[in-house]
């Protein structure tokens, strides 16, 4: 590690104890709040501790170091400072953290979500490959444009949607429509309840 990572580290977790510790003199933090901010900072500090005195960082290390990193990442505003280091920090980091298969899978289907023009079977050979790796099936299958579930060609699907309510009081002011989450293919994620759905399909 070189010594300019080294002190970006600590600046990093320092300035994010900092900011938490500040956090803590204020009444208006909940219990539970305080107790997660209080854990933190000593996770930062042994981390601090480890940077100091050359120890090996754990993944969990790294990736409370690539939090506390995030801020000044984005800080773009503060380039004279430690927007830089930040952005070396994070490419560090990247080389130092290994890439798991839902990682790798991210960093890909990003790529392809950038071209508009991606074909469905593209996602669908990605997502095959995916599956693959993955034996006990955990990751549901996503949808192609038209709405349809690219494993098995269903258009009906469950899916949560999050609005955004203001109250005022107890009263429910404004309504802003939230996104789709949690979006399954009925048919291949709750098979049971699928026969009261087909229907649909055959329209
Ligand atoms: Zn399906």
């Amino acid at each position: 590690m070189n010594e300019e990572i080294k002190r970006q580290i600590i600046f990093v977790l320092d300035d994010d104890n900092e900011v938490m510790t500040t956090a803590l003199g204020e009444s208006d933090l909940d219990q539970e709040n305080k107790q997660m901010n209080r854990e933190l900072i000593k996770k930062h500090e042994a981390i601090i501790a480890k940077v100091e005195t050359g120890d090996r960082l754990a993944k969990e290390d790294l990736d409370l170091i690539r939090g506390a990193n995030e801020i000044h990442l984005n800080d773009e505003s503060n380039v004279q400072e430690h927007h830089h280091q930040a952005v070396a920090l994070n490419e560090w980091l990247d080389r130092m953290t290994e890439l798991g298969k839902e990682d790798a899978m991210k960093i890909l289907e990003g790529y392809l979500d950038k071209d508009s023009h991606t074909p469905a079977k593209v996602y669908r050979a990605l997502h095959t490959l995916w599956e693959e790796s993955t034996p006990n099936d955990v990751i549901e299958p996503p949808f192609d444009d038209e709405g349809k579930c690219l494993k098995c060609g269903s258009k009906v699907s469950f899916a949560d949607v999050t609005d955004t309510l203001v109250f005022v009081a107890d009263e429910i002011v404004k309504r802003y429509d939230g996104d789709i989450t949690n979006r399954n293919c009925i048919k291949c994620t709750y098979p049971k309840q699928y026969p009261e759905y087909e229907h649909y399909d055959k329209e």
